[in-house]
């Protein structure tokens, strides 16, 4: 006699199927996105302003307090942290002046625009960070 102690598939209850936020939305592009939040008046994180994109043609949103900014940026950071990599294209985190350290040189030099350089507390610290950008003052 043939033994079938083969257990039964057992349908995994924990098993979700993945949710809709992890799809990043293809459809919807930058243009798109720019129009849907340009009529709306936000405030500066750094000088409490009331702002609106139409008005400003800088602005970020900083990594650390996620306020949105149209000045005080410090600029995008350097570090490995703040690397991200979307659809092949490189981001980089940006940040305010108000949360990154500021005996960093690299973040007192040139700071205002969300082109410029700027090194956050958590990538100052990691050891991957180049050193050529830690210098402190
Ligand atoms: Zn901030
Ligand atoms: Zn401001
Ligand atoms: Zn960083």
């Amino acid at each position: 006699m043939l033994c079938c102690s083969k257990k039964n598939k057992v349908y995994d209850e924990t098993y979700k199927p993945k949710t809709k936020s992890t799809i990043i939305d293809d459809q919807l592009t930058s243009k798109e996105f720019t129009e849907q939040f340009i009529g709306e008046v936000l405030s500066c994180g750094t000088c409490d302003k009331a702002f609106t994109l139409r008005e400003n043609a800088i602005v970020a949103s900083c990594g650390g307090c996620y306020k949105f900014l149209h000045c005080g940026i410090a600029g995008k950071c350097v570090g490995p942290n703040c690397l991200f990599k979307i659809k092949g294209i490189d981001y980089r985190e940006t940040w305010c002046v108000n949360c990154v350290p500021k005996n960093a040189i690299i973040n007192i030099e040139n700071i205002g625009t969300v082109e410029c350089d700027c090194l956050c507390r958590e990538c100052l610290d990691d050891p991957k960070t180049p050193n050529k950008f830690k210098r402190k003052i």
